[in-house]
């Protein structure tokens, strides 16, 4: 398939992809895809003829979020997206001289990609095994890294929703107490461990009622599409607070989302089996054919300098935990899901130190600095760094990608 729009080689955005975000200018938000520099403007799409065959409400199209879009349903926003497909192949429908100046092609520099979703409600899973025997490794016991439960369960907990900020938005460093080893009272200030998290996030598509499960093989009608996810994290701030409950202010202050949404229907040609799940899950976790995903991950930290030091190259494949398990578990004792909650991953590590998600365990509690290219080291996220994620997908000369994931932390 060739667009008649320029691709940059290693850009995100092919006509294979075609993901949803919101963008604006000035007072003006409206839905929009992207394919390569070139933002399309869904809204400025309806004064054509190019929807004509679906029934679509142009007013769910220049709304500051995708939610009432997304609630049009698969049936109607996968064929948006497979129509935007056909029309934007030389010869398509906007192959078109008529359609330049239309005000439905902008130069991607010339907008806003801001939070597409409204989001209700999210739920942080802590589903690489990687991750979690690493933790445990650190803070626990060797011997025994994971939680009797893990192997059984996705577990989860409940996050904040309000903090969750499109790429771009810098991230200030919180405040918090923290208590020393060996101190006998409490310290108050800004974190002196504030770390990133690797994640992807997925955006609820569909609505349950109360009493309602979402069973493994009904889930993927639930999800509307993935983006990435970087859930800053205050280490020192997390130990002091998080018995018995689990983490509070240490995770609530922020969390960075790619603005474009993925749908499942563009990654359905990176899907791969998981790793495999031993002892056997309880049957409500059992699922049928692949549901992993080969999407390749990487994390840089650029300084205020400029100078950048990629110091996580991972893949969301490792997952033991997949999507549809994490939905089918959420909702197995009737919990609702409502269009725009938005489900992360948790922290994604992979086999090796190099594929590691998060700066607690590339640098191994502090024992490994990462050196920068300036000659200053990293134990983990100093002020005016920026946290720099990128995630994408190739097979068969097919590529897709997700954007930038970027923030920067102010004092
Ligand atoms: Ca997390």
């Amino acid at each position: 398939m060739n667009s008649f729009i320029y691709i940059p080689d290693d850009s995100d955005f092919t006509i294979y992809n075609l993901p949803f975000g919101i963008f604006q200018k000035e007072n003006y938000f409206a839905a929009c895809t992207r394919i390569g520099d070139t933002v399309i403007d869904l809204y400025q799409c309806m004064s054509t003829s190019v929807f004509k065959d679906i029934h679509l409400e142009e007013s769910v199209l220049c709304q500051r979020y995708l939610n009432d879009f997304i609630a049009l349903g698969k049936p109607v926003t996968s064929k948006v997206r497979l129509i935007l497909q056909d029309a934007l192949l030389i010869g398509g429908f906007f192959d078109n001289d008529m359609f330049k100046g239309a005000g439905i092609f902008i130069p991607a520099d010339d907008v806003n990609m801001v939070l597409p979703i409204q989001i209700g409600d999210y739920t942080d899973f802590y589903s690489s095994k990687e991750h979690a025997t690493n933790v445990g490794i650190m803070f626990r016991d060797p011997a025994n890294a994971l939680l009797p439960n893990w192997l059984h369960l996705p577990v989860g907990y409940h996050g904040r929703a309000s903090s969750i900020v499109p790429s771009g938005v810098p991230i200030r460093r919180p405040s918090g107490q923290t208590m020393a080893d060996g101190s006998v009272k409490p310290d108050f200030g800004p974190t002196k461990q504030l770390d990133f998290e690797l994640e992807m996030g997925f955006v609820i598509g569909k609505n349950t009622e109360m009493g309602q499960s979402i069973s493994t093989a009904q889930a993927e009608d639930y999800i509307f599409g993935l983006m990435l996810f970087n859930d800053w994290s205050a280490r020192d701030i997390q130990r002091w607070e998080y018995v018995p409950l689990g983490p509070f202010l240490a995770k609530n202050f922020a969390s960075t989302i790619s603005p474009w949404i993925v749908t499942l229907e563009a990654l359905e040609l990176f899907k791969i089996p998981g790793p495999l799940q031993e002892p056997e899950v309880l049957p409500y976790l059992t699922y049928k054919g692949p549901k992993n995903y080969d999407i390749h991950l990487s994390v840089d930290i650029v300084t205020e300098q400029g100078h950048e030091k990629r110091v996580s190259t991972s893949n969301f494949k490792y997952m033991y935990w997949n999507m549809c398990q994490q939905l089918a578990h959420h909702t197995v004792n009737g919990c609702n899901v409502r269009i725009g909650d938005l489900m992360a991953s948790g922290t994604i590590s992979g086999p090796t130190s190099d594929s590691y998600g998060s700066m607690l365990e590339i640098c191994w509690k502090g024992t490994k600095p990462v050196q920068m290219p300036d000659g200053t080291e990293r134990k983990f996220i100093n002020d005016g760094d920026t946290v720099s994620m990128r995630g994408w997908c190739e097979k068969d000369d097919i590529r897709i990608g997700f954007g930038p994931c970027d923030a920067q932390v102010k004092r």
